[in-house]
């Protein structure tokens, strides 16, 4: 049995590991005994702009586990905004508690207080477990919040868009894996049916795609079998199903080595983020058995895109505009990934980190 003392001190060793092992800049660690505010802010890297990400609720079962989700999904919105052009760094914050129970609006403006403190260097937004009305109290603390209500000038809910640039995203990878975007009579395991999951049956829907969908929220399933005919499969059966394209849409970590020997379909493109268990594993892995995979932050920039169209005057309209461009960025992913023989995410990672290598170097000049 672990000791307490070494459970901290490899607690502490842990943090400052992971904060070398990609480089992040810096994290903030935020507590406050009267609001019941236990949160992390993760800075990964500001070469391009202020550090801007979501705020996740989540029951983590430990402290470790939050640090390792912080500092992963950090790098992410670095990798994400850089690889959209948008001038943005790469950050996220995590509060450490039950979306559905240990929320309040104490909670989020004590929050607000603590992103105010880093000065603009962090741009919060709604994530996982926090919506638009928590970050109108975030707001009340703070300026450096995007993903505000349209009605206070924000660009509202990302999540339509998110799913528009998921849904191009597809076609993409359909034309890459078949020569042609066409996606009728396809099927499509949809795993995660939340607001994401289903804005992205409603495209493809129209598209004439057949769905299989799971999640444990009963109301969604039936709401996606009522207005799309989806087929509802349980727990992970989503796995084992013969859908060509599989569309992770929950949570990260569910493309494993489990679940790769599992899977039949061609391609994997879908919102989650970090949706490989480990990219060096898992990224080769995929490709020995010819899946085709969309790197995830790549494909679900779309809700990032939104939120800094904010910058610009928001129009919703120019938000899509820009989303569209996935396509492109994706179609010229896959291209690179097959010219140097290295696996899709590898490749997303490669040309993410040559703009911020690039922009490194003009900003270091005069
Ligand atoms: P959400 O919370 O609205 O939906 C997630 C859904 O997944 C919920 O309905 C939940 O019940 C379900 N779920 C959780 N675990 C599951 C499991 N094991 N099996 C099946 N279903 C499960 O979240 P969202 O906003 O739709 O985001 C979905 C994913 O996309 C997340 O990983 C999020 O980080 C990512 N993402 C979202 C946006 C956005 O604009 N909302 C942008 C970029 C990335």
């Amino acid at each position: 049995m672990i000791e307490v003392s070494e459970l901290k001190n490899q607690l502490q060793t842990n943090m400052f590991e992971g904060l070398s092992e990609h480089n992040h800049e810096q994290i903030l660690v935020c507590n406050d005994t009267q609001t019941g505010l236990k949160a992390l802010i993760a800075i990964h890297n500001t070469t391009l702009g202020p550090g801007l990400g979501g705020t996740r609720m989540w029951m983590y079962h430990n402290e470790a586990e939050a640090v390792r989700d912080v500092l992963r999904l950090s790098r992410g919105m670095t990798y994400k905004a850089s690889i959209s052009g948008l001038n943005l760094g790469g950050a996220k914050a995590v509060i450490i508690g039950d979306s559905h129970h240990d929320k309040s609006e104490a909670l989020m403006r004590r929050f607000g207080r603590f992103v105010n403190n880093l000065g603009g260097k962090y741009i919060t937004a709604e994530d996982v477990g926090t919506t638009t009305k928590d970050m109108e109290y975030v707001n009340m603390e703070t300026d450096h919040v995007v993903g505000l209500p349209e009605s206070r000038g924000g660009g509202g809910d990302p999540s339509p868009v998110t799913a528009y640039g998921v849904y191009v995203g597809i076609k993409a990878s359909a034309k890459r894996k078949w020569g042609t975007e066409s996606l009728t009579g396809k099927k499509i395991a949809v795993m995660g049916i939340g607001k994401v999951g289903m804005h992205l049956l409603e495209y493809l829907h129209k598209d004439g795609v057949r769905f299989y969908v799971s999640d444990m929220n009963e109301d969604a399933l039936n709401e996606a079998a009522n207005r799309y005919g989806a087929q509802v499969v349980t727990g992970d059966e989503i796995f084992d199903t013969d859908a060509e394209i599989f569309a992770p849409c929950a949570l990260g970590g569910i493309v494993n080595s489990e679940t790769i020997d599992r899977l039949k379909c061609e391609i994997i493109a879908g919102a989650a983020n970090n949706q490989l268990e480990d990219e060096d594993i898992h990224g080769p892995m995929l490709t020995d058995k010819g899946i085709l995979y969309a790197p995830d932050f790549l494909i679900n920039a779309g809700g990032l895109i939104n939120v800094y169209s904010e910058y610009t005057g928001y129009h919703r309209e120019n938000a899509i505009r820009d989303t569209e461009r996935i396509y492109e960025t994706l179609s010229s992913i896959y291209k690179l990934s097959d010219e140097e023989g290295i696996h899709t995410q590898a490749a997303a990672t490669k040309l993410a980190e040559k703009r911020i290598h690039d922009i490194m170097l003009v900003k270091s000049r005069i």
